[in-house]
């Protein structure tokens, strides 16, 4: 199904289920069934009882397809190129990860065309669409030169407004020994050529591993960030215990991504600032590098603002899909369907700091998935199944690039 072009009106029919997310009944999903939905320019104009409807340019009927706001993927690497799938097959056989192949990635993104990077930040934001995905963020970090970073970031912007500078992303190998430089230059004129193409910062706060910053590196990254006008996200809590929740906390960061190993007073932290940080959690990671997997549900019980995002990656979840994280936050996470499908939609728009997308209401984006399904249950339920489908030409994903 597609949408009309700008100008053109739809009314969009036979929803077996429509999850509007406006805050209403499980989950906040605001369920309706039998109802329909009015596209005109690209935005919603009209929701309400099928049998109301108004009229139109022309109908689509799903035939009892359930609908739910696109999915918004908060989190996501996409610009590199190189394959580290033996990386992956090592891990498998019980090698741990630290931080360390990202150097891998970071020589062939750099030894990659602007060309041949653009085709491949096209290829997964379609393969993300495909799968229901209408915003995702993405960060740099496989650059690491003033150069390359601002290369990934001006090609990153091509595909989304959600860009995100990741010079902190680890020290490069050039650089080990000269960290105090390397901070440097990160906060310094790598900082400056990326701002124009960014509107986020984040930075890998992750005593655990040699390769990426300690609190004290990490708090002069984002300080410096800030000061530039960037808004603030931190990866944190991954490996082990650590001091990324609490600066993410401290700074009033959006968003503290990953989150896998928290204290007590971290989730004391989290709650008390759940109007302006998120926790993002990311299990694909912990799927992919076969790590435990976040309380999601201690953490919702708690009183934490929650999203989930697919952290695609090269390194540790080559995975694109969001349906994929449902699944895993209602097997392996202890959410229920519901609330997964919030913490993916109007959850991780939540983490983007919007409020206009990740849901269904008039006036809004008609950023939309269609599931090949009754309703959004068989998200988790039929894990692995390519049910989810983006319908809009939405911002951040465009359809062709
Ligand atoms: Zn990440």
């Amino acid at each position: 199904m597609s949408l009309p072009d700008p100008g053109g009106t739809v009314v969009i029919t036979g929803i077996g289920e429509l999850v509007t997310c406006d805050g209403s009944g499980d989950a906040g999903l605001g369920l309706r069934t039998g109802a329909a939905v009015v596209v005109e320019d690209g935005r919603i104009a009209w929701i309400g009882d099928s049998a109301a409807a108004p009229d139109a340019d022309r109908r689509v009927d799903l035939e009892g397809r359930a609908v739910s706001p696109g999915f918004v993927d908060s989190h996501s690497h996409l610009v590199f190129d190189g394959d580290r799938s033996a990386e992956f097959a090592a891990r498998m056989t019980g090698e741990r990860y630290d931080g360390g192949g990202i150097g891998v990635s970071v020589a062939a993104t750099r030894a990659a065309s602007d060309d041949r990077l653009r085709e491949l930040v096209g290829q997964r934001v379609r393969e993300m669409r495909d799968q229901g995905t209408t915003t995702v963020e993405i960060k740099s970090g496989y650059g690491l030169t003033v150069e390359d970073e601002a290369r990934s970031l001006s090609i990153a912007s091509e595909f989304t407004t959600e860009t995100t500078f990741l010079g902190a992303h680890v020290v490069p190998p050039e650089a080990r020994g000269e960290r105090a430089a390397y901070l440097d230059l990160v906060t310094g004129p790598m900082l400056e050529a990326c701002a124009p193409y960014a509107k986020w910062a984040d930075v890998f706060c992750e005593p655990n591993s040699p390769h990426a910053f300690t609190e004290d590196e990490s708090r002069a990254v984002l300080a410096a960030a800030r000061e530039a006008g960037l808004g603030l996200r931190v990866h944190g809590n991954q490996l082990g215990h650590g001091p990324g929740v609490q600066l993410a906390v401290e700074l009033g960061a959006a968003s503290v991504d990953h989150c896998t190993y928290l204290s007590d007073a971290d989730i004391d932290a989290l709650v008390g600032s759940a109007a302006t940080t998120v926790a993002t959690l990311l299990p694909g990671v912990e799927f992919s590098t076969r790590s435990p997997y976040p309380d999601a549900r201690k953490l919702l019980d708690a009183g934490v603002s929650i999203a989930l995002a697919t952290d695609c990656n090269p390194g540790t979840c080559y995975s694109s899909s969001m349906p994929f994280v449902i699944a895993l936050a209602v097997r392996e996470m202890g959410m229920t369907p519901g609330e997964a499908v919030w913490a993916a939609t109007a959850g991780s728009a939540k983490a983007l700091r919007r409020n206009d997308i990740g849901r269904v209401a008039v006036g809004g984006p008609a950023d939309l998935a269609v599931l090949d399904a009754p309703s959004h249950l068989h998200l988790a339920y039929r894990a692995g199944v390519p049910i989810a489908r983006a319908v809009s030409e939405t911002r951040g994903v465009p359809s062709s690039s």
